[in-house]
């Protein structure tokens, strides 16, 4: 008989601790998930899930524009907000139940509350309940940060965006990172004029150059603007229910939308992790080793909480990592190299490996190879969008280290190359697979 009410107590049930929960469980541990807000957390809730129905919804702006060139007349085109904004919201209310069935017919209990810790082996739940378990596990994710400007209140995060009312006429987004080109191409398409404010003069940095490049021309060619190193100074809201923005280096900008996009801080504030000595860095991630213990022993990190890699997959192998090592007597550490990872901007761009600058202050002698070209479908649409594909390759080895592409289906078509570059294949075993013809993916075996 244990002396604790659970072998598992997980703090949070997004992508992480519902994962962790349900294989402990399948192990055969007895577990229990605390969730303040919704089940699946935030890539189902309010993330990758609703963000990529969002970005369908955004593409048939295209495709009906372009519908014409092939032959097909629509007679009224008219976008409809609130049925796209419903349908997505009961999607995402289906996919929470599928979630939820899941942690509940492997025995996990569940409940809807607050828990913080209070001891190496205790939480409380908001209604005042004190649970002990053998084990806990912080999956309580990440939050949008807000710069603190006079006014910021005025703004809204990711978290709100999906619920809006009505499509902005105008709409200003702070960031250029994944959020902010995200929706900056979505409000785009639907209509919106969209100006992206960035502190540097670099959008999606950790991107190879000459990728993030082409999205950002191919960006400015359609209409959205980009007001570099500016920082905003305040945020007024004016009679008419309108902001206007202040910035650093621009005048003032009126706007009925600002959208914060300025990056995912640790859930971690009011969490009572100084009661278990668990320690946290200055930006209040969770410490965790590579087995994702923190510094109290029988508490342990998975997830954005941890800020490692912010992706959900990357939660998700934490989380099966965790549990199969410590009750399933499988010890498996998470491998972090080679994640591929896409930003499903219009259009959407993804890569994986090392980018042309990394591998050139990495390796002794780097080729590179390209393919800049416009996809049939935009060539017979009149669509002036060009495509560009990318290989690094290891000169000494001739091993393929990075793969780096914009253009319609590019996250698609990476997830099966990236296979190849986890594989350490070479250039010239690219060169020896027969064009599938065709297609824009046959570009991967066709470069010289
Ligand atoms: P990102 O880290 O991608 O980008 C943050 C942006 O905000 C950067 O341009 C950064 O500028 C800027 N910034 C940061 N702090 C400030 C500040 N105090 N004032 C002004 N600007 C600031 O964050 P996102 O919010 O876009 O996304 C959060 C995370 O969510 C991502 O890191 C990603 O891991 C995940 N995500 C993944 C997606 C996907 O896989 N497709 C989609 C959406 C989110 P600078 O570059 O100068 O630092």
């Amino acid at each position: 008989m244990t002396q604790y009410d659970y072998d598992l107590f997980v703090i949070g049930a997004g992508s992480g601790g519902v994962r962790a929960s349900r294989v402990a469980a399948a192990h055969g541990a007895k577990v229990a998930v605390a969730e303040e807000h919704r089940v699946g957390g935030t890539c189902v809730i309010r993330g990758c899930v609703p963000k990529k129905m969002l970005v369908y919804g955004a593409h048939f702006a295209e495709d009906v524009m372009d519908a014409a060139r092939f032959g097909w007349h629509i007679k009224e085109c008219k976008f409809d907000w609130p049925v796209l904004r419903d349908n997505v919201a009961a999607d995402v209310s289906r996919i929470e139940g599928l979630y939820t069935q899941t942690l509940e017919s492997n025995q996990v209990e569940i409940f809807h509350e607050r828990a913080t810790i209070s001891g190496p082996n205790e939480v409380r739940l908001a209604s005042g309940r004190m649970i002990s378990a053998s084990k806990i596990l912080i999956a309580t994710g990440a939050w949008p940060a807000i710069p603190p400007i006079e006014g910021c209140e005025h703004g809204i995060t990711s978290n709100e965006v999906f619920g809006l009312d009505k499509i902005p006429e105008r709409i200003v987004i702070a960031g250029g990172g994944y959020i902010a080109n995200e929706f900056a191409g979505i409000f785009h398409e639907f209509g919106s004029k969209v100006t992206l404010v960035n502190r540097s003069d670099k959008i999606l940095r950790q991107y190879d150059a000459q990728i993030r490049d082409r999205l950002l021309q191919i960006s400015t060619m359609n209409g959205i603007e980009f007001l570099f190193h500016n920082e905003f100074t305040k945020i007024e809201k004016m009679e008419d229910g309108r902001l206007r923005i202040h910035m650093s280096s621009h005048d003032p900008i009126e706007a009925d939308t600002l959208l914060f996009a300025t990056g995912r801080a640790p859930h971690t504030k009011g969490l009572g992790l100084e009661k278990a000595g668990v320690e946290v860095d200055k930006n209040g991630a969770v410490v965790v080793d590579d087995v994702n213990r923190t510094t109290c022993p029988s508490i342990f990190a998975v997830g954005d909480v941890t800020n490692r890699v912010q992706l959900t997959p990357i939660a998700i192998r934490e989380g099966q990592a965790f549990a199969d090592t410590f009750f399933g007597n499988k010890p498996t550490k998470v491998d972090y190299s080679c994640i591929p990872s896409a930003v499903f901007s219009h259009p959407p761009l993804a890569g994986v490996g090392l980018t042309e600058s990394e591998a050139r202050n990495t390796l002794g002698s780097v080729k590179i190879f390209t393919s800049d070209f416009r996809p049939m479908k935009n060539v017979l649409a009149g669509r002036n969008e060009r495509a560009l594909y990318k290989l690094v390759v290891n000169g000494d080895t001739d091993v393929v280290v990075g793969i780096h592409m914009i253009g319609p289906d590019a996250p698609e078509i990476l997830q099966a190359a990236a296979i190849a570059v986890k594989a350490k294949l070479k250039k010239s075993q690219f060169d020896e697979v027969v064009a599938l013809h065709p297609s824009m993916a046959e570009e991967l075996v066709l470069m010289k």
